[in-house]
């Protein structure tokens, strides 16, 4: 176990097409993982993407099954986001809080607000694309949406990125490689984080993203 980094829930949140997932996935070394690091897979209503695997991205389960768990507890948050339910199992999330390691919750901004009130612990990560131009075009690239979809993400986006302020921290992914340091940075608290505090962020910047 990496002692510098035990027992760390971190919050990765952005609208769609932010890049959260390439961040976590960049984060996720093999090192990484014999460190105790993890991600933290979700219960979802919604239907499997080309290429996505049960047990892998999301646990694909049917609207009785999602509402079931839910009634049970089964979940440390869960909210409907665009058309579909989405859950986090609190299992995993009460392990880490026991055992150590670092689980990583990519989460819309609704999930994350309920995991910073249960557990105030936790590292929140708010992730920006560099333009509302990238986000679109990063939202086109995936191919996966009709265009109804799309309009519904891209608003659903644009809305959603103004509340990077509830975010401690937050993170321009203009580049990949240096999100991903960023990150890192931020989760093994190094001095060099402070430039990523939300409080430390350049507002005119972030006011061409959101506005
Ligand atoms: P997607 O369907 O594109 O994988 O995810 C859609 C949205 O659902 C993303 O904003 C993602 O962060 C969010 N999401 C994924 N899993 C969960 C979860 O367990 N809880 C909540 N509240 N949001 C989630």
């Amino acid at each position: 176990m990496n002692k510098g980094t035990a027992g760390k829930i971190v919050i990765i949140s952005s609208p769609s097409g932010g890049g959260k997932t390439s961040i976590c996935q960049g984060l996720l070394t093999e090192e990484r993982k014999s460190q105790g690091w993890g991600f933290s897979i979700s219960c979802t209503t919604r239907p499997k993407r080309e290429g996505e695997q049960h047990g892998r991205e999301y646990f694909f389960v049917t609207e009785e099954e999602f509402d079931k768990k839910a009634e049970a507890g089964f979940f440390a948050e869960h909210f409907p986001v665009h058309l579909y339910k989405y859950g986090t199992p609190k299992e995993q999330l009460d392990k880490v809080v026991e055992e150590g390691g670092v689980i990583l919750l990519d989460v819309d901004v609704q999930g994350a607000a309920k995991i910073r009130r249960k557990y105030p612990d936790a590292i929140s990560i708010f992730v920006l694309p560099p333009s509302k131009e990238s986000l679109k075009e990063r939202l086109q690239r995936r191919g996966t949406e009709t265009p109804e979809q799309l309009d519904v993400r891209y608003n659903t986006a644009r809305q959603e990125m103004n509340e990077y302020c509830n975010f401690e921290y937050t993170v321009i992914n203009e580049k990949l490689e240096s999100a991903i340091s960023d990150v890192l940075s931020i989760i093994s608290g190094q001095p060099g984080s402070n430039k990523s505090r939300t409080e430390n962020i350049n507002k005119e910047q972030i006011n061409t993203i959101i506005s």
